[in-house]
């Protein structure tokens, strides 16, 4: 069969002719001919297939640089453009269920009258502070303990140390941020005063051969909670009865989920699941921290913790405690035997903290 105009393709493809104009400005399918002196446009009916492939791959919203790189792949190995859709289809499913926990949690926050009624009205005005615990155990299988923990009046910090000298590493980054127990800050100056300790942090840990540490930590300003965090120690915000992960874990797990190659379920059993992307270390230069502002409410409660215990504890059983223990010395033991019940493999790290009125 010889070339197609592009009424008689378009016709084939059940594409518009307008849209195939599109398709060729955009470089997702060009035609095999153009009239240097009409610029009509030619098709060879071969390219159909592809015709109908960018057309379904723009229904399912996929970008146009991905479309591109799916129909380069489905030439040279069409298994491979599969398991990229595959990975492309995945990833817009977890963000769409990223995005519906968002709407949620709006939509309980904004629709007050039902949802909050029982929660006293905070007195405009009012103080707030933190009421904390800390507590980190070796587990059952680990002969020593690297994790660090850290609860004070206004810092909350775990740090999971590896390597030789992990526990110093855990420990010496933890000391760097202490002095801002008594630093004073307004909101503005909070990430600022993190991201310097941080950096003293890791000048700490450089001296430690071999070793390195992850640092996740809260710095409460009197309304709001400046957070530091690097590597795969995480910290939880439970509100309303829900929990939320506000820390992203540097692993190389992680960007595999975020690349929807992984899902958490099959992460938290995955062989490099421990492997970090970032961590404080003997690097020249600190890895940059992730540095975030979070507005505070009485009846918040944080949760930071290692892997030690997420690993192996599900997150529902996380929720369940940190919603139903109210003393959070009491919800921190609960929380490291949960994790030594599941096995302990490995140390575990906690710190659980209110947000109060005073
Ligand atoms: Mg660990």
């Amino acid at each position: 069969m010889g070339l197609l105009t592009i009424g008689a393709f378009a016709r084939a493809a059940r594409l518009s002719a307008k849209t195939l104009r599109r398709y060729d400005e955009q470089g997702l399918l060009r035609p095999v001919q153009v009239d240097p002196f009409t610029g009509y446009r030619y098709y060879d009916p071969a390219q159909l297939e592809h015709a109908r492939l960018v057309a379904w791959l723009r229904r399912i919203g996929m970008p146009l640089a991905r479309i591109r790189s799916v129909c380069a792949l489905h030439k040279a190995d069409p298994d491979a453009a599969a398991r990229d859709i595959r990975a492309y289809w995945a990833r817009v499913e977890a963000e769409t269920a990223a995005r519906r926990d968002l709407a949620d949690f709006l939509v309980d926050r904004l629709s007050d009258a039902a949802a909050r009624k029982d929660r006293p009205m905070r007195r405009l005005g009012t103080p707030l502070g933190l009421r904390y615990a800390a507590l980190s155990d070796r587990g059952l299988v680990r002969d020593t303990n690297q994790d660090s923990v850290y609860a004070g009046p206004r810092l909350l910090a775990v740090a999971d140390g590896y390597g030789g000298g992990g526990a110093q590493a855990g420990g010496a980054a933890i000391d760097a941020l202490r002095p801002l127990e008594s630093a004073s800050a307004e909101s503005g100056d909070l990430l600022n005063l993190l991201a310097d300790a941080v950096q003293l942090a890791h000048r700490a840990v450089r001296r430690l051969p071999d070793s390195g540490t992850t640092l996740t930590a809260l710095l409460w300003t009197g309304s709001r909670l400046g957070l530091v965090h690097i590597g795969d120690t995480r910290a939880y915000l439970l509100r309303d009865g829900r929990i939320f992960r506000i820390t992203h874990d540097h692993t190389v797990v992680q960007a595999m989920i975020d690349d929807g190659g992984l899902t958490e379920d099959e992460a938290r059993s995955h062989p490099q699941r421990a492997m970090l992307l970032k961590a404080l270390d003997g690097a020249d230069s600190p890895a940059e921290p992730d540095l975030h502002l979070h507005d505070a409410e009485a009846g918040d409660r944080y949760l930071l913790c290692s892997d030690g215990l997420f690993t192996v504890v599900p997150e529902s059983e996380l929720r369940r405690v940190a919603a139903n223990v109210a003393d959070p010395e009491q919800a921190v033991r609960e929380l490291v035997v949960l994790a030594n019940e599941a096995g302990g493999p490995d140390n575990v790290g906690c710190v659980v903290a209110d947000v109060v009125e005073l």
